[in-house]
């Protein structure tokens, strides 16, 4: 980074902890807080680390400053989601992420996705592949399918429909010969399918977004039948990579998720939004795994920016959950999750590589 740059970024985004400025090196801060996540975001930063998972719905300079200051890249991942007015449309989201991604001087890559609420058109497989095509010709890397397959829409005979259903299948096999990757976030955490639990990290979201607690729901597809449909498409597609997000949906069972992983050989996971459940299970088991998959772990965080937020707050959000996540899995802090302590993983510098920025190249070709 060219220390004009630095400056201009520094009083864009008003950081007070002097993260990147000069005068941090030669006067020792004397609040030891600050000062350690100031060490974290610069070690952070020297990984040039992907976040491999957020959702950006506009462009900013002072964003952008981050990004840079961060040596960060971002995969912006779109969703089409009838429950919210800013995701129901797919072209003006398609317009705004092509906008960001031109002006962000390469820290911003974009995931697309398709239109799964028109299922029942019979042109429906033909439009989403033209749409997707188009998309990769202009530089789109990856299309995302959503939790909305299985959980919520329906086809003519009031059945939920699947991730395995027969007509996505020309979708994948377009997205692998293309040499693309699909991320696939179908189901939700074990706590949507209820009882309440205000202990579990995802219970706020429920709180939030009522639409997603399924647990009173008669009827309602059990979490297994919609990840069953999700491991077909993974066994009918050898050739498609997939990546797993959220850990799979598997948040709770580092085993299932191993098990996985061994069995689909095109499969990876990403910690988007899931790095509490992480911080959650006794550290060693948590530890061994992510180095014994250290190939198969991306990094992600789910963080996102609405047209609607407050600048300065996004910027302390994102750069305070890096520093979180830097902390957990880099160094051996303790830190604290859900009113309980931890420590972190400490884990080595290869494997935080990896982690942080490798596979996520690996996974998601032209990243
Ligand atoms: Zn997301």
């Amino acid at each position: 980074m060219r220390p004009l740059l630095r400056t201009i970024g520094l009083l864009l985004l008003g950081i007070s902890t002097g993260v990147f400025s000069a005068a941090q090196t030669t006067s020792a801060s004397p609040s030891a807080g600050p000062n350690e996540d100031d060490l974290a975001l610069k070690s952070f930063a020297a990984m040039h680390p992907i976040d491999a998972h957020v959702h950006v719905f506009k462009t900013d300079p002072a964003f952008q400053a981050l990004l840079e200051h961060l040596n960060l890249k971002l995969l912006n991942i779109l969703v089409m989601d009838d429950t919210l007015p800013y995701r129901k449309e797919l072209r003006p989201q398609i317009e705004d992420a092509r906008t960001l991604v031109r002006s962000s001087r390469g820290h911003v890559a974009l995931c697309t996705t398709f239109d799964p609420y028109k299922f029942d058109s019979p042109s429906f497989d033909a439009d989403v592949i033209k749409q997707i095509d188009q998309n990769f010709a202009e530089g789109a890397v990856a299309v995302k399918i959503w939790k909305n397959i299985g959980m919520e829409i329906k086809d003519r005979n009031g059945k939920f429909i699947m991730a395995d259903d027969p007509k996505f299948d020309p979708i994948y096999k377009d997205i692998a010969a293309r040499g693309k990757t699909l991320l696939s976030h179908q189901a939700e955490p074990d706590v949507a399918w209820g009882p309440p639990d205000p202990s579990d990290p995802a219970w706020s979201y429920y709180q939030e977004n009522p639409q997603w607690y399924v647990g009173n729901t008669p009827g309602f597809p059990s979490k297994q039948t919609i990840l069953d449909a999700r491991d077909h498409v993974l066994a009918n597609n050898p050739k498609l990579g997939m990546v797993g997000v959220h850990l799979g949906s598997m948040e709770r069972d580092l085993d299932n998720i191993a098990r996985h992983l061994d069995k689909y050989p095109n499969f990876a996971i990403d910690t988007a939004a899931r790095m509490e459940y992480l911080m959650l299970l006794p550290r060693e088991k948590a530890r061994a795994f992510l180095i014994k998959y250290q190939d198969r772990v991306i990094y992600g965080t789910d963080l996102d920016f609405l047209a609607t937020a407050s600048v300065s707050d996004v910027l302390k959000d994102w750069q305070s959950t890096y520093v979180r996540d830097w902390r957990f899995l880099a160094t051996s802090d303790t830190l604290s999750v859900g009113g309980k302590q931890t420590h972190g993983l400490h884990l080595s510098r290869p494997v935080l590589r990896k982690i942080f920025r490798g596979n996520a190249v690996h996974w998601i070709p032209g990243l």
